[in-house]
């Protein structure tokens, strides 16, 4: 086992994995941008770097800096957290030339799952139900027409190297195609420094499902059942809970049974998520995670295990410490991430917090780095905190979460909890009853 992990991340995740690193006994270094210097996990962990200025690329994303932290506190092992270098394989490879270890799959696993015309061809090769779709990638207007009339409008097309819901252009019939087809590419260009492109048929009301799954890199593998992460806005997350309200005990076991033995077959190592689209009973495999999420909490909660520790352990070259049939869901829970931003346009709102309160009680847990008198600093992620409610059942989750919604205080700036007040009010909310294009819906109804 490692003596010190150094975390290459900031805010709530930071804080996250040095508290199983302080569980397990591991001493913790935190690196921070000058930006940084007052934030809570350089409070927190028990050594701290400054690897640069405030410009992330200077900072979070700067190897050598990172690299040499590590060798500066001795640090074995490297945490990335999620965004910045979890998914980046050529940090992976630079870590492991350095005699260091990534927590986290290897640097094949990451780029075979990166690219996701690769990660969809490899998902079907293990027996993973894929979303119809365009034979790789498409090269220009006229491929792009033919590969529509083929599968059907409305289509799709997305960046193969693509992430955090950009760069996704959608075309309902074939005049909108020849638009959307270049500004995908184009934007595809800019975002991801790469143009290609590929499609797929739009799915016209599926729910977001995603199976948490484990690998021991030594032919183990798990699933930890399914989120639902349906509603978003702009294709990025706020509300995720698990169970999925619309997920049948057989048809979990049915899902997350492909997928562990998708993983264990792989031989991958450590936390993954393979995402899906479901609509009418079916699965359709979007793209695989090869992280820990920021929804992990809500599967954490009704497994009741430290995914973080196994992690760690998995990574420090040890077997999966749960079988399958250890595993067993109880109750259910509910993340809502809170932005520092403004409604009704979700405006940054970064700034000084003047008080800050907690919510606490039974089945509550704020996984936040906010505290009195810190000053949210303009250069990253807007997301400020995680409210995390388990209940004995969905009804006990969503009135837990009303009530913790109620405690909080974050005062100083304007943040994305009125949005969850009146969500929970909507009945759609209240029975589960929502699909992907639900909560844009509601808030051009509501806010726009
Ligand atoms: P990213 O990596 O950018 O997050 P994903 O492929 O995971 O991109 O897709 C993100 C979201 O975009 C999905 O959760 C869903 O809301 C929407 N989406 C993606 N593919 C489709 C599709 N084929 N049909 C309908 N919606 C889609």
């Amino acid at each position: 086992m490692f003596d010190k992990i150094l975390i290459a991340n900031r805010g709530e995740i930071a804080l996250r994995v040095i508290r199983a690193c302080r569980e397990m006994g591991i001493q913790s270094v935190a690196v921070h941008s000058t930006a940084d210097a007052d934030a809570m996990h350089v409070r927190m962990a028990d050594e701290a770097v400054c690897i640069g200025p405030n410009s992330s690329t200077d900072s979070y994303l700067n190897f050598p800096a990172i690299i040499a932290a590590c060798e500066v506190t001795g640090a074995q092992a490297i945490h990335p957290g999620y965004g910045f270098l979890s998914e980046n394989a050529a940090f992976v490879q630079i870590v492991e030339d350095h005699g260091l270890t990534f927590i986290g799959p290897s640097a094949e696993h990451i780029r075979q799952m990166g690219d996701k015309i690769t990660a969809k061809e490899t998902a079907q090769r293990l027996g993973i139900p894929i979303v119809p779709g365009s034979d790789g990638g498409v090269p220009d207007v006229a491929a792009a027409k033919k590969a529509a009339a083929d599968m059907g409008y409305p289509v799709i097309i997305k960046a193969t190297a693509g992430g955090g819901g950009r760069g996704m252009k959608v075309a309902l019939n074939e005049s909108e195609l020849e638009t959307s087809f270049r500004t995908a590419r184009s934007e595809a260009k800019s975002n991801f420094g790469n143009d290609e492109v590929y499609m797929e048929k739009y799915l016209q009301k599926p729910r977001h499902i995603e199976v948490q799954v484990f690998g021991d890199g030594q032919g183990g593998g798990v699933h930890l059942g399914e989120r639902d992460c349906s509603l978003q806005r702009r294709h990025q997350k706020v509300f995720e809970e698990a169970p999925g309200p619309s997920i049948s005990a057989e048809e979990r076991a049915r899902i997350g049974g492909i997928c562990a033995n998708a993983i264990a077959e792989m031989g991958y190592k450590g936390a993954g998520t393979v995402e899906f689209l479901y609509e009418d009973g079916e699965f359709f495999f979007i793209e695989m995670n090869t992280r820990l999420q920021v929804e992990h909490p809500v599967t954490e909660a009704i497994f009741g295990q430290d995914l973080v520790r196994e992690q760690i352990l998995v990574a420090s070259g040890q077997k999966l410490s749960f079988t399958q049939d250890e595993l067993k869901v109880n109750g259910h829970a509910i993340e809502v991430r809170i932005n520092a931003e403004k409604l009704p346009n979700f405006s940054p709102c970064p700034g000084r917090i003047t008080q800050y309160h907690a919510p606490g009680g039974l089945g509550v847990r704020m996984d936040s780095a906010l505290y009195d008198g810190y000053s949210i600093p303009p250069y990253y992620d807007s997301l400020i905190g995680k409210l995390i409610v388990h209940g004995r059942d969905r009804p006990e989750a969503l009135a837990r979460l009303q009530r913790a919604l109620g405690e909080l205080i974050v005062d100083g700036i304007e943040t994305t909890v009125p949005l969850f007040n009146m969500l929970l009010q909507e009945k759609d909310v209240q029975t589960g009853d929502y699909n992907i294009h639900w909560l844009e819906k509601w808030l051009e109804a509501n806010l726009g």
